[in-house]
């Protein structure tokens, strides 16, 4: 496994085409802007060498036997899944954003249901070349961008009816040695710490969509491919000097656009082709497994809460019962969330190519709950936070020779806490309810992993509602 220096310097061989700001980052890993969310990231590499979180964050490849980072693992067991459920809420606590690992984690675990599934239908060998990139994967220990959702232009139409095909990516051209592909991926999660990008189809298709219906990896610096990177509220604040009004100094969370343009995949790196009957299962396979991987969102919820338990303290308004009572609802939502993923996990199933999968129906479930309890778990921060999180100077002025003496007395909440710590508590909360991190915390809980709407048509199709009326008609005597 490779340290977390190692990855670090690993991202700096990388020749990305990266553009922010508009224009061309020429070292992306040093970037201001950029390399809070390389930090968290990195993250996953440092906890997984502490011998203290080595159970949660590593496991045995199936292929090979040999000790593996566990987002880079095939769940074999469903005490593997409950294992990533708890890993990503232990990382979410440890950085307080999105640490981006997960996506490439929950596209090859799709990717190793089916392409089994498709060769078993078709007699291809998608898994077979899917296992030795897994291998690749596993051995170098590189974190994977899983790129699925695409542009989409106009909503009501097919990918083959819209009026500019590149509106889903596409195979254009065909040749003996691989495949030439042009499209591109929105919102990548971490696209720009990454070493490879797996890409796979959006939505299910039909047999005139059958050029969108593609899965293939690529090495994230192949040419043909640029980054353009999502800003965020807030974001310009890491090109201050001082750290105070960043609110999380440490991490963050990044999405970008990639576009491919004309970019050739090699066939050994195909992982589907043209198998439209099968971009369903394959969008619903990652979804499910994705919608369980918003337990992150606990583990930044227990910040948050934590934050919020300060904030009170820091200005004596910890003993009042209604604050006390928020913290509980608080806990009792993040909670509820930590319950749909553990429960998602632990009744998931064993798949025909031996990955276990999450139970499609709870970890919609969990997905539906998580667009939801961390903005009602925000509304609650904010108003034990108080007025001040959004009215306060900056650290500039606290720090003025000529009204600085003004910013500490007037902001000076118990007489024993330093109206600096008060501000750095309530910037943190900030930081995460409107600024940076909330992006991750909030908007990406609404739409990452499919928006509501999709777990809701999910949901109506898992329940078993025909056993549902039959006990109810029996237990009332209705005979038809
Ligand atoms: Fe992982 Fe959560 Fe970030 Fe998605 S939002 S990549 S699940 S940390
Ligand atoms: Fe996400």
């Amino acid at each position: 496994m490779k340290t977390g220096k190692e990855y670090e310097d690993s991202l700096r061989k990388l020749n990305l085409n990266v553009y922010l700001f508009g224009k061309k980052v020429a070292n992306v890993v040093d970037d201001p802007i950029i390399r809070p969310s390389m930090n968290a990231v990195k993250m996953t590499y440092e906890m997984a060498a502490m011998p203290e979180y080595e159970d949660l964050m590593t496991a045995t490849s199936h292929i090979t036997g040999k000790k593996i980072n566990r987002f880079t693992h095939i769940h074999q067991s469903t005490s593997d899944l409950v294992k990533k459920t708890k890993m990503e809420r232990l990382l979410g606590a440890q950085t307080g954003c999105c640490f981006q690992r997960c996506v490439g984690m929950d596209a090859m675990n799709a990717l190793s249901i089916t392409t089994f599934n498709i060769d078993k239908k078709y007699g291809t060998e998608y898994n077979k070349r899917f296992l030795k990139y897994l291998e690749f994967v596993q051995a170098e220990d590189l974190v994977c961008d899983g790129a699925m959702t695409d542009p989409k232009g106009d909503r009501a139409l097919a990918p083959s009816q819209q009026k500019d095909p590149d509106m889903f990516l596409h195979v254009v051209e065909e040749r003996a040695d691989g495949i030439v592909v042009t499209g591109a991926k929105a919102h990548q999660t971490g696209a720009v710490n990454s070493h490879e990008i797996i890409v796979m189809p959006t939505i299910s298709m039909r047999e005139e969509d059958k050029d969108y219906a593609i899965s293939f990896a690529l090495p994230s610096d192949a040419k043909g491919i640029t980054y353009i990177y999502g800003r965020q509220s807030c974001d310009t604040r890491k090109l201050e000097k001082g750290m105070l009004d960043r609110g999380n100094q440490l991490f963050g969370g990044h999405e970008a656009l990639v576009v491919f343009e004309k970019v050739f995949v090699p066939w050994e790196r195909v992982f589907m082709y043209k198998e439209y009957d099968f971009a369903g299962e394959l969008v619903e396979n990652f979804a499910s497994y994705h919608r369980q991987s918003y337990a992150c969102k606990v583990g930044v919820g227990d910040v948050l809460i934590g934050a919020t338990q300060v904030a009170a303290d820091y200005n004596g308004a910890n003993k009042a019962s209604h604050v006390k009572d928020k913290i509980i609802e608080m806990n009792h939502l993040n909670e509820t969330l930590f319950c749909g993923s553990l429960a998602c996990a632990e009744e998931g199933s064993k798949q025909p190519s031996g990955t276990y999968l999450v139970n499609v129906l709870l970890a919609n479930v969990c997905k539906q709950n998580v667009t939801r309890f961390p903005y009602e778990i925000a509304r609650l921060a904010q108003d034990i936070a108080g007025g001040l999180m959004v009215t306060m100077p900056s650290e500039d002025d606290l720090n003025s020779p000529e009204i600085g003496h003004y910013v500490k007395k007037y902001f000076q909440g118990r007489a024993d806490v330093s109206t600096e710590n008060r501000m750095k508590i309530l910037r943190l909360i900030e930081n995460i309810t409107l600024g940076t991190a909330a992006v991750g915390y909030l908007t990406e809980s609404m739409h990452g992993a499919g928006s509501p709407q999709a777990q809701r048509i999910m949901i109506a199709r898992q329940v078993n509602m025909a056993e549902k009326m039959k006990t109810a008609k029996k237990l009332c005597g209705i005979k038809e």
